[in-house]
């Protein structure tokens, strides 16, 4: 057993999650109530309280939950919401997962690492399209020169200038690194780093990650010890919804969060919850195994959104465009209560754009 292997097993506790579900069902509208009045306090929910929420399935209850998801994001955000653009510089990739494109394996697409000049001109599209924050995105492998291809990238994207302004936050979503490595990313100023386990549920992780480093659930999981302590106290955690169950992943999230804030005093500053879709070359996210229908989504970033109010959460126009334009526009009616949406990751297809296969985040 490896020592991030042995370390794991203090993150996720799957016993307790399994145990927590069994006993959410069945909830009375009393309980369920209470759990909403406690939301409005903005503290944050206990794991309990998210599996008994997240068993409701009466239409009432679950309008009641939508508008205290609602009450609780006006209180802390209004009406802010945040945009940034993903920029992937790179589809190189060793690993295999199964849902992915870009997976080693998989010749049917064609491989691409932007150059420096390239990335420039990607950076001044998008300042140009007035753009300030950016998602840095790269597969698991890098050009002949290494981890430096993408601190060169940073360093080239922060460099530029225009009269319509610069780029002022980048956001970095790579795959796990040293603690080294970790300490030398810290040094280029970035914003956030991203990083999702994809799946906290053991058994389905080694099925779905079957080749590459990636394979090591522990590495993936301990990474954000190693970017917090290497001094990057700015983190992105995230699900792929659609490999397992919601429930059990939302239980391992919070799980998850505590483990940082108890260690290092801080949760992460932004959860992502993208949904499996479609992928060239890869049958399971043509059918995922625990699809998440447009009502559990809803129930998810609510959930979310009462569970860890000041924590962002980063929705994808990966997901049903249409469903998230609907999201946005019954945002601004009175009457609808998912009004929780915190930052909206905006897609814009490039010339280069490397986006459309990608269906997970290093
Ligand atoms: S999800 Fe990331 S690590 Fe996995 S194959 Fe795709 S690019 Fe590579």
């Amino acid at each position: 057993m490896s020592d991030t292997d042995e370390q794991d097993g203090f993150v996720i506790n799957e016993k307790d999650i399994h145990a927590i579900l069994m006993d959410s069902a069945g909830h009375d509208a009393i309980v369920i109530r209470d759990i909403l009045n406690k939301s409005r306090e903005l503290k944050g929910l206990s794991l309990k309280d998210v599996a008994a929420l997240a068993a409701i399935s009466d239409p009432e209850l679950l309008g009641e939950l939508f508008a205290a998801a609602r009450y609780v994001k006006e209180s802390i955000y209004g009406r802010r919401l945040v945009l940034f653009a993903p920029l992937y510089i790179s589809n190189l990739c060793k690993n295999e997962c199964t849902y992915c494109a870009f997976r080693a394996r998989n010749t049917t697409v064609k491989r691409r690492a932007l150059t420096m000049e390239e990335i420039a001109r990607e950076g001044m599209v998008l300042i140009g399209q007035g753009h300030k924050r950016v998602l840095l995105v790269a597969g698991e492998s890098y050009p002949s020169e290494g981890f430096s291809y993408v601190l060169r990238a940073i360093e080239t994207l922060y460099s530029l200038k225009s009269k319509n302004g610069e780029i002022r936050r980048i956001n970095v979503n790579i795959a796990p690194l040293t603690l080294d490595e970790f300490k030398e990313l810290k040094g280029t100023n970035i914003g956030t780093y991203q990083l999702f386990q994809e799946t906290y549920h053991r058994e389905t992780y080694h099925a779905v990650h079957v080749g590459g480093k990636k394979k090591d659930y522990g590495w993936r999981l301990t990474a954000m010890d190693r970017a917090m302590e290497a001094g990057i106290d700015d983190v992105g955690i995230g699900v792929l919804f659609g490999l397992f169950d919601w429930r059990f992943e939302m239980l391992a999230i919070m799980q998850h969060i505590r483990y940082l804030e108890e260690k290092f005093g801080v949760g992460p500053h932004t959860i992502s919850v993208p949904r499996l879709e479609p992928a060239v070359g890869s049958d399971i996210a043509a059918q995922p195994p625990h699809p998440v229908d447009d009502l559990d989504f809803r129930k998810i970033v609510a959930i979310m959104r009462l569970a860890v109010p000041y924590t962002g959460i980063i929705m994808s126009t990966r997901s049903r465009q249409l469903f998230l334009t609907l999201l946005y526009l019954l945002r601004r009616t009175a009457n609808f209560g998912c009004i929780h949406i915190f930052c909206l990751l905006i897609l814009f297809l490039k010339s280069y754009s490397l986006y459309g296969n990608h269906k997970a985040h290093m």
